[in-house]
């Protein structure tokens, strides 16, 4: 827009999914019509439903040679583990029987493993579940393929022909290259994180998109990470969902190095002003409850956030940099949740399909 917007202008051009860089940064000087055009959008698109999924996470090793600054999870491989075939069909067994019907499955970076190994293991839950398989960020497809001699489409390829179902978008952090070499510096650039995605929606695998916010990023870094993600939907319409992971900076090099905490305003605005450059290309916008607390998260259905993510059953990265929220919430728990709210709870697939 030209000139100084006013809200009435601002809330025609989010409908219309014509916010620009200038105005979302208008926008973070002026919470109070942020706030209230990310209301206006998700009562518009989503209503009152806030929904949720049963899934159970399972963190297969925590071996990586990655040197992810923010990260108190991985291992060197004489420490590290690396969970048994049985041990994982054990897990997806629990989950089955509590109702679960996708399971999340990443690691770290092991050194040993190919394209075979996670093509057996998805193989084999899928021989024995009727389950969806949600697995494998970016990084680890990158990983994956560069272990095995192979390139990114073919190791995406076989995994879908084993039965891998969709793709979290972790590994994201901040799409800027600048921003990554200081907090991960061997991950994937931004562009290869962006090749990576777009391969994987046209091969018709959905993946999710993440920003991980709090650390070093500047409010111009997060909108323009929030308008990669615009362009890529645009283009492929393979994003299920907007997921925000607030930083976590317990037991960490990066948490070591910053200095200040994010506090509930400033997640308000990040969640809110996702709803709004995201509209109307990526309409699930989604508050982790494991990296806020519960009652935060709770907060951030009344600034854009329509959904709690899953009830993930074990929490392993997040809980080793200090998040303290709990490894399971029952999906009743969850439900009262977003209830005491003022929402309606509704149970969907990993595809966003009420069930
Ligand atoms: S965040 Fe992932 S890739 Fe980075 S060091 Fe930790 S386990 Fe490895």
């Amino acid at each position: 827009m030209n000139g100084e917007p006013d809200l009435d202008s601002l809330y025609e051009c989010a409908r219309h999914g014509d916010i620009e860089r200038a105005d979302a940064l208008f926008l973070v000087r002026h919470p109070h019509i942020l706030f209230y055009i990310a209301d206006e959008l998700r009562k518009e698109t989503k209503g009152d439903i806030v929904t949720y999924v049963v899934n159970r996470n399972i963190n297969f090793t925590n071996v990586c040679i990655g040197n992810c600054k923010f990260c108190a999870f991985r291992k060197a491989k004489e420490e590290g583990y690396m969970l048994s075939m049985d041990t994982v069909l054990a897990k997806v067994d629990e989950a089955v029987k509590n109702e679960a019907t996708e399971i999340c499955i990443q690691g770290g970076l092991h050194p040993d493993l190919v394209l075979e190994d996670y093509c057996r293991l998805v193989k084999r839950i899928k021989s024995q579940f009727d389950i969806h398989i949600h697995a494998f960020s970016p990084m680890e497809i990158h990983h994956v393929a560069r272990n095995s001699g192979l390139d990114e489409r073919e190791v995406l390829k076989e995994l879908k022909n084993a039965g891998l179902g969709s793709i979290p978008g972790t590994a994201a952090e901040i799409l800027d290259d600048r921003v990554r070499r200081i907090i991960c510096p061997k991950k994937l650039s931004t562009a290869r994180w962006c090749d990576i995605i777009t391969t994987a929606h046209r091969l018709g695998i959905p993946t999710t998109a993440t920003i991980m916010y709090g650390h070093i990023e500047t409010w111009e870094d997060r909108i323009n990470h929030m308008f990669t993600i615009r362009e890529l939907q645009k283009e492929t319409g393979g994003f299920t969902e907007f997921v925000l992971l607030k930083f976590m900076r317990r037991n960490n090099e990066l948490g070591r190095m910053v200095n200040r905490e994010v506090g509930f305003a400033e997640d308000a605005m990040v969640h809110a002003l996702a709803r709004v450059i995201l509209h109307p290309y990526c309409v699930n916008i989604q508050a982790s409850w494991v990296k806020l607390g519960i009652p935060d998260a709770q907060r951030m259905l009344y600034f854009g956030v329509n959904d709690l993510g899953g009830t993930l059953m074990e929490e392993n990265i997040s809980r080793s940099s200090g998040a303290s929220a709990g490894e399971y919430m029952s999906p009743d728990e969850l439900e009262r949740v977003i209830k005491d709210a003022g929402r309606t709870p509704r149970r969907r697939n990993t595809t966003y399909k009420l069930l």
